[in-house]
């Protein structure tokens, strides 16, 4: 208990510190990137691809704090949750290319949520992210949209690292990580986002073979 309230109001500093930082940040970062694109013909492509996915990382980490300070209650409204990720796959194109990793969609071409597009973005940037870094050596990454039973279902399935049963058990808990760089807050995000739009999480993981992420979101009655 003792812990978990530390935690509490570490996230709570931590929140209103980030997404300070963020706004901040968002800025220049975003003028940085518009200026590199200027001047794409007059970069050195190897340099032009490295710096351009290191500022999409940047927006990343940045967009994953600004959600800290988010209020609780979304708005919802009725989306396409795979046109949602459609807007999301650009920012991935770059380092997916870079690290050997192939990323496929397939499934129903529409699927209709009530929701809040931006806090689902937060999600597939969450997850995806994960993925990603779960294929250092490169692989698959696998998006299936489904309709089952008036439920809608996101799958993302990669055959990347897996994680230990410690791992699973934790994944979620706020600033649980395993990576020497990460902040263990993708997670907790994700869990909050899904349990705000009364949607449900399932995670299975093996190491050596890679995970299955499943979000699984209430119809609109349609
Ligand atoms: P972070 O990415 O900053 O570590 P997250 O909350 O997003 O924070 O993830 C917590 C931990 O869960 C990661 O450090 C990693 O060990 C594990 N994890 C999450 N997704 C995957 C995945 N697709 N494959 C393997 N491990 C994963």
């Amino acid at each position: 208990t003792e812990e978990l309230l530390r935690n509490t109001e570490k996230l709570v500093v931590a929140g209103q510190l980030a997404v300070g930082i963020a706004h901040e940040v968002r800025n220049p970062l975003t003028t940085v990137k518009g200026l590199l694109q200027y001047s794409k013909s007059r970069a050195e492509p190897a340099y032009y691809d490295l710096i351009m996915s290191e500022l999409d990382r940047m927006n990343l980490i940045v967009s994953e704090f600004m959600i800290l300070g988010k209020p609780e209650a979304p708005s919802h409204r009725p989306i396409d949750a795979r046109a949602v990720l459609r807007e999301l796959l650009a920012i991935f194109d770059t380092q997916a290319s870079r690290n050997g990793v192939e990323i496929a969609t397939t499934g129903v071409d529409e699927l209709p949520l009530s929701g809040d597009p931006n806090q689902l973005k937060q999600v597939y940037l969450n997850v995806l992210k994960n993925a990603m870094d779960a294929l250092p050596f490169g692989g698959r990454i696998d998006i299936r949209f489904e309709t089952s039973g008036g439920e809608r279902r996101i799958r993302f399935a990669d055959d990347g690292k897996g994680m230990s049963e410690e791992t699973l058990r934790r994944i979620g808990d706020p600033f649980f990580t395993t990576k020497p760089d990460g902040n263990g807050l993708g997670m907790m995000i994700v869990k909050r986002i899904v349990a705000s739009h009364g949607g449900r999480l399932s995670i299975e993981s093996e190491v050596g073979r890679g995970t299955v992420v499943e979000l699984a979101f209430p119809g609109d009655g349609s």
